[in-house]
């Protein structure tokens, strides 16, 4: 879905589809850089995920293994409290395996933080973070996080991936809701 086609829904369109292709660009550059002579296991977290994911590694000249994890987040209202539980573990084994958690949104960091505790349980190589967007809180957790393509403000947005009700995440942009959408 293009802006045009949820006409009046959204606010402020803070990414457009060439703005995020080419820092996803920028970032497999990167990763493929950090990553070299290395395996990797590409770890998608659903559903938001789902588009970084396929871009991401769609930009990587490289062979890299993709596995899912969904996990839930208990918190009140829209806020996450830390609480997780597993509702898709993965297929694959990370013993000794080079880990990258690839994320659509980083805000509190609380799911993220228990995540990365988890993995690291298993007996990784290694584990890090790549997320597209990141809110000012999560300057707050302790994660170090090492692929960020956006620093956006705190407001909550839609599009690539991320939903309201399950719904926007084919939108192609990232954009704040319009109030009237929430009322
Ligand atoms: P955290 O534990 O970092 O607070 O929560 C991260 C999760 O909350 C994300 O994976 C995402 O599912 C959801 N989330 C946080 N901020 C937003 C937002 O602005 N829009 C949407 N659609 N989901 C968000």
């Amino acid at each position: 879905m293009d802006p045009q086609d949820v006409d009046g829904d959204l606010e402020t369109i803070l990414l457009s589809e060439e703005e995020i292709q080419r820092r996803l660009a920028e970032m497999a550059a990167d990763i493929e850089k950090d990553y070299e002579g290395k395996d990797l296991l590409v770890l998608g977290v659903l559903k938001g995920a789902v588009m970084v994911m396929a871009d991401l590694t769609r930009h990587l000249s490289r062979h890299v293994e993709q596995d899912w994890m969904a996990v839930s987040s208990y918190g009140s209202g829209t806020r996450s409290s830390g609480v997780v539980r597993i509702i898709k573990d993965l297929d694959t084994d990370i013993t000794d395996r080079h880990v990258l958690v690839v994320e659509d949104i980083i805000d509190t960091g609380l799911t993220l933080s228990w995540l990365v505790s988890n993995l690291r349980s298993r007996g990784p190589a290694s584990v890090e973070i790549c997320t597209l967007l990141r809110k000012p809180e999560a300057a707050k957790t302790s994660v170090k996080v090492n692929y960020v393509g956006f620093d956006i403000p705190n407001s909550f947005v839609v599009g690539y991936g991320l939903d309201f009700n399950e719904k926007y995440r084919n939108l192609r942009v990232v954009a704040t809701l319009a109030p009237h959408v929430y009322a």
